[in-house]
This record gives C-alpha cells, sequence and structure tokens, in this order.
C-alpha cells in the first residue's frame, strides 16, 4: 500500500486510541500490548524489557491457563539461528492483581518459557533484564547484536531483544505499542511510526513511543540512543524529484511517473554511529544514503512506508572471532554494519565509493523486496527455527540486480553503461564461478534452501545464490528489452508484481506458477525458458 493508504490506517488506530481513553491509550482494546524499553542507570549495562498484555475481544489470544513466551532464535533475511533467548535474565510474570505467575524454561532446549496461570489469575505483565555486553560477546555475528557503549550508544535490533506470546507471531492485525526511555539527556531514534503528532525531524529526548501494526513489525523495528550517534533528517518528496531532471532528461517511464503522480514525500533518516571517524565521513555516507533512496523511489515509483532509516554502526572489533560488515534490511529500516577501517572518506577512490553507495542501494532497495514482495515461508515468519526458503536468488539476486538497475537508470547514458558492466562482470559474472563444483551443480532452489541457514556461515553458498539469481534477472531484462523494442524491462514486470502484493496487503507469497505470468501480463514477454534454465 501507499504511504498515503498506510498512514491512514495509523490514523486510525490512534483515533481508536484516543477515543476510547483520553488519559492514556494503554486502556484502549485497540492495542494488544504494551512493550517498554528502559535504560535508565550510566553505569550499567543492562536494559529492561516490560510487557504489559490487554485483554482483547477481537483479538483470539487468552491471558488464562499455560502461557508460553518465545524468543526469536531466527529473523526475517537473517537465514541463521541466532540464540537470543540465551541472554534473557531475571524472566517474571504477573497476573492482574500483582501475584506471581510461575515461569519455567523448556527443558527441550526451545526458546520458550511456560507461564502457568492459576485458575483465577490473568497473566498481565512480562518482564526481563538483558545485559547488552554480555549479549554482544556471545553473538559471533556482529551485525545480528545490539550493542552498548556506556556514555555514548546504544542500538537495539527488535527482534534480539522483544519476546512474544504464543501466538502473537501469526496474528495480521495486532497493533502494539513500543515505549522508549532513556537517560534524559540521551537523544533517541526509532525506526517505527511514533504514537503523537511529532514534528518530522525534531530530536527526541527521555521517552519517545511508536506504534506497530504487529510483532513482526515490532520484532524488525531499531532502536538508537545516546549522545554519540549523529541523527540526520532529510525530507524527499517527488516535488523535490522532478526539479532535478528538466523535462527533455526524463525517461519515458519518469514521464509517464511524473503524468500520474500525486504529491507524496518520506522522512528519511540516517543514523551514524561510528568508532573511527576517519574512515568514515559521515556527510559523505549520509548524502550517498539520500542519492540511493531517491533513485530507488524513481525506480519503483512507490513508497510503500511513511519513514526510513539508513543506520551505520562502524564498531571495533571485540576480538578475532566476531565478525562484521553484513547489512541487513528491515521493514522501515537497514543496518549498514561496516567493517571497521573499511568505511568512505574524501581519499576513497571510485570505485570504493560506489561499491559503498551499491550496498546502501541493495540494501534499502530491500523494503519493497522481499519485505513487500516474497515468495513462500518468507512472510509469515517463523523466529523460532530458520525456516527452508527455495527463492533466495529472487530475494538476493534479483534484489542485487534490481539496485544496480536503479543506480545506472539515473546516471547519464555513457556512465549508464559503464556502471552496469563494472557490476555485471565484476560482482554477478567474476562471483558466480567462485564456488566449487558440487555447489555450481546445486539446483538453485536446491542451494537457497541450503542457504536459509547458513547465509552468512559458507559464504560460498551466498556468493553463489546472490550471483546466479542477479544473472537470472539480467537475462530476462535483456530479453524483455530486445521482445519489445526496449519499450518494456524487468521493471516493468517487478512493478507489476510489487502492485499485485500491494493489493494483497503485502502480505500474500507469490508461488512459481504465478512468476511467469506476471511477467507475461506486464511485458506480454515469455520470460519461462529462462527460468527453465537457471533454475535446473
Ligand atoms: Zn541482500
Amino acid at each position: 500500500m501507499h504511504y498515503s493508504t498506510y498512514f491512514l490506517i495509523i490514523t486510525t488506530v490512534f483515533v481508536l486510541l484516543f477515543a476510547t481513553s483520553s488519559s492514556s491509550f494503554i486502556n484502549s482494546p485497540s492495542v494488544y500490548a504494551k512493550y517498554t524499553l528502559s535504560y535508565n542507570d550510566a553505569q550499567s549495562t543492562n536494559i529492561y524489557i516490560n510487557i504489559e498484555f490487554e485483554i482483547n475481544e477481537d483479538i483470539q489470544l487468552h491471558l488464562n491457563g499455560t502461557q508460553t513466551f518465545i524468543m526469536p532464535r531466527s529473523v526475517p533475511s537473517g537465514y541463521a539461528l541466532e540464540f537470543y533467548d540465551s541472554y534473557v535474565d531475571n524472566l517474571t510474570a504477573k497476573s492482574s492483581v500483582g501475584s506471581l505467575i510461575t515461569v519455567k524454561k523448556d527443558s527441550t532446549s526451545g526458546p520458550r518459557w511456560t507461564l502457568e496461570c492459576a485458575s483465577n489469575e490473568t497473566l498481565s505483565t512480562i518482564s526481563y533484564s538483558i545485559n547488552l555486553t554480555k549479549h554482544e560477546q556471545g553473538i559471533l555475528s556482529g551485525y545480528d547484536a545490539s550493542k552498548i557503549r556506556q556514555n555514548r550508544y546504544i542500538g537495539i535490533l527488535g527482534y534480539s531483544i522483544f519476546g512474544y506470546l504464543e501466538p502473537m507471531d501469526q496474528v495480521e492485525n495486532l497493533p502494539l505499542i513500543l515505549i522508549v526511555q532513556s537517560l534524559p539527556e540521551w537523544s533517541i531514534h526509532l525506526t517505527l511510526p511514533p504514537t503523537t503528532n511529532r514534528i518530522p525531524g525534531q530530536q527526541t529526548y527521555g521517552t519517545v513511543s511508536g506504534i506497530a501494526k504487529n510483532y513482526y513489525h515490532l520484532a524488525d523495528t531499531q532502536v538508537f540512543m545516546g549522545p554519540s550517534m549523529n541523527v540526520t533528517y532529510i525530507p524527499i518528496s517527488y516535488d523535490e524529484l522532478y526539479q532535478q531532471k528538466t523535462k527533455s532528461q526524463l525517461s519515458f517511464d519518469q514521464t509517464l511517473i511524473e503524468q500520474n503522480y500525486i504529491q507524496r514525500s518520506l522522512s528519511f533518516y540516517v543514523v551514524v554511529y561510528t568508532e573511527d571517524t576517519d574512515n568514515l565521513d559521515v556527510d559523505m555516507a549520509t548524502n550517498l544514503s539520500v542519492q540511493a533512496m531517491k533513485n530507488l523511489l524513481l525506480y519503483y515509483n512507490n513508497v510503500p512506508f511513511p519513514l526510513y532509516t539508513v543506520a551505520m554502526e562502524m564498531t571495533k572489533p571485540l576480538d578475532d572471532k566476531h565478525s562484521y560488515g553484513i547489512s541487513m534490511e528491515h521493514l522501515n529500516s537497514c543496518t549498514i554494519n561496516i567493517e571497521y577501517g573499511s568505511g568512505i572518506n574524501k581519499n576513497s577512490t571510485k570505485d570504493q565509493i560506489r561499491i559503498f553507495q551499491y550496498n546502501l542501494a541493495h540494501h534499502i532497495q530491500h523494503a519493497w523486496l522481499p519485505k513487500r514482495l516474497f515468495s513462500k515461508f518468507y512472510y509469515p515468519f517463523i523466529f523460532e527455527l530458520t525456516p527452508v526458503i527455495d527463492t533466495i536468488w529472487f530475494n538476493e539476486g534479483f534484489g542485487q540486480y534490481i539496485a544496480m538497475d536503479a543506480m545506472a537508470r539515473a546516471l547519464p547514458l555513457n556512465e549508464s553503461y559503464e556502471y552496469r558492466q563494472y557490476f555485471i562482470k565484476n560482482r554477478f559474472e567474476y562471483k558466480v564461478n567462485l564456488a566449487p563444483l558440487f555447489i555450481k551443480q546445486m539446483p538453485l532452489p536446491y542451494l537457497s534452501m541450503i542457504a536459509s541457514s547458513l547465509f552468512s556461515i559458507d559464504v560460498r553458498t551466498t556468493i553463489n545464490l546472490n550471483s546466479r539469481g542477479a544473472l537470472m534477472a539480467k537475462d530476462m531484462d535483456e530479453l524483455i528489452q530486445l521482445k519489445t523494442q526496449k519499450q518494456k524491462s524487468l521493471r516493468d514486470g517487478i512493478i507489476y508484481m510489487l502492485n499485485w502484493s500491494e493489493s494483497n496487503s503485502y502480505i500474500i507469497p507469490f508461488t512459481m506458477e504465478q512468476f511467469p505470468k506476471f511477467f507475461m501480463n506486464a511485458t506480454n514477454v515469455d520470460v519461462t525458458p529462462i527460468l527453465e534454465k537457471w533454475l535446473q
């Protein structure tokens, strides 16, 4: 759905919230649970999470009898297991009258706690703490961990600290409030839409709240706070995008967009925390992010989120067991994890800068694909185990090609050709050959299933999968352009698919039977032979 309709839903939630309770939204039947994340002691590395549940007649979730609380071990697009439950301390549960409820950790090694309410008890709150230093030390993939730097910075990945009550993860419309309480002088940035009419871009301190549509949205959010992060707010309007180009410079597609456009804008934020300011020029990184987002807005002609945050983190490695440098996509943000000392500055070469920006574009691109356009088992997501997904070649390979295509389209014709060739040769064609023979011989859906839990652990699977997917996208793009005398391209098929997904509220997976039909409907070109060639 577009920004305007999404905003309408959020506004409707607020109207319901405040119509039913003028003093506090907590009592509103529209909100199923209120999550409070607190960090109140500058001497501590602990954060505290308190979840208050509301009885909701509309949602068939019960708060009596035996309840199960679960922490994620798998995250959307993570394609790996992380034992976030290992860092949950002092978990307690209370009833609506304040009595303690008996809590037991699952004895079969699942990330579950059983809460035994007595016959007259109703579950009201669950509380626990997480020591962020212990958490970061235990999670060896540095990009999967939340972090604390005392007196400076806290960076939180929602799924690494927020658990849920079964079956909250399976309910689509389950509004949740997140309240973040920090030290009074610390600024806070949330990637969720705010619960109040906050002026976009205004710095917020002490306490901030946001609203999530459901548990998936809450888990996929990020929270940043502290005096050492740099937050830049850049509103991007479509008006501004078109002013950059004169009419004669607009492509056929862009002219069509201009004819049909209604005013839309995006609240865009860049949050940077770096422990090496020499090797990460914040202004440069911010400008590259803004340009990447603008190019993608022009590519997709669709703004399915009201706000978006590019978050960059460059921290000193904890030790040589921890790894860094993999970025991660979310619904309204991306986390760009930069290996220490490998950022960009005024001395960087042209290639270093374009590879850095290409990575930004690729991860911003993911907010459309696969976050809002995906195949089986991506959504609803299984948070306890890594789901087996046979279309990562689409999520990642097409996601790589589209990032390249969107960036290239924004360049003058001769530079555009050179940009495309650079990534096709040095990234897709070169990397597809790096894998050993047994990986190259695996059919793409099978390799995808294997990579579903090994993505960052055995990068041979990842690199081959991504490159084969990107080359499939390239073949389809070339075929469509050839058959239509350049009147259509891969982009038309992708936009057709996104419109289909939007009409299904971005929650229905497409099937492989639908895939070539989408392209046929959008371009009148049969891509089946290319699909069959690459999937075998
Ligand atoms: Zn990716």
